[in-house]
């Protein structure tokens, strides 16, 4: 693979069995054709946003390089969202598999479909502190620190999970 950028996935579950789905979709995000999985978080329990009368959620992120454009990437990322079977009936509901495409190299995107940096990563603690353990360093495209972020958003009753 030549000319890689420099990727973050966010995953989450919080039905049928919601560690299992995390494990194994970071298995399949390691398989992806032109991917490289790099770096991966621990494993972190939530509490649900939105509705509360749902299990918790179960949240890593993960490194990921790939020659793949933004939308061919967000695609294969449906694709194994797919596979996990996602139930999604109501929005911010539980669901088996949920992927989003955090930071894709230094690019800034905003298509109809796609939304880069990912809109709700700056004020989501699931999001900011399983990234702050594999890339402390990073900045989103603005300039805006990871540190900076963080300081913002405690991590409040988010666990990091033992392995
Ligand atoms: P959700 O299930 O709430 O994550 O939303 C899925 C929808 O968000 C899909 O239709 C995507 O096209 C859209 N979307 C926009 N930006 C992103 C992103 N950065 N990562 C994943 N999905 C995105």
């Amino acid at each position: 693979m030549t000319d890689t950028l420099r990727c973050f996935i966010g995953l989450g579950s919080n039905l049928d069995d919601p560690r299992q789905q995390v494990l194994r979709a970071l298995d399949e995000l390691a398989a992806l054709d032109d991917c490289r999985l790099g770096l991966r978080s621990s494993l972190y329990r939530s509490d649900p946003v939105g509705p509360q009368d749902q299990p918790d959620f179960i949240n890593a992120v993960a490194e990921l390089h790939t020659s793949l454009d933004a939308e061919t990437l967000l695609d294969r990322l449906q694709m194994i969202e797919q596979q996990h079977r996602r139930v999604r009936e109501r929005h911010w509901g539980p669901r088996t598999l949920d992927l989003d495409l955090l930071l894709y190299g230094n690019a800034s995107i905003a298509t109809e479909r796609l939304k880069v940096p990912h809109p709700y990563m700056s004020e989501r603690s699931f999001v900011l502190w399983p990234l702050a353990e594999i890339a402390p360093e990073l900045r989103l495209p603005d300039g805006t620190t990871l540190e900076g972020l963080l300081a913002l958003c405690p991590m409040g009753t988010l666990e990091r999970l033992p392995l």
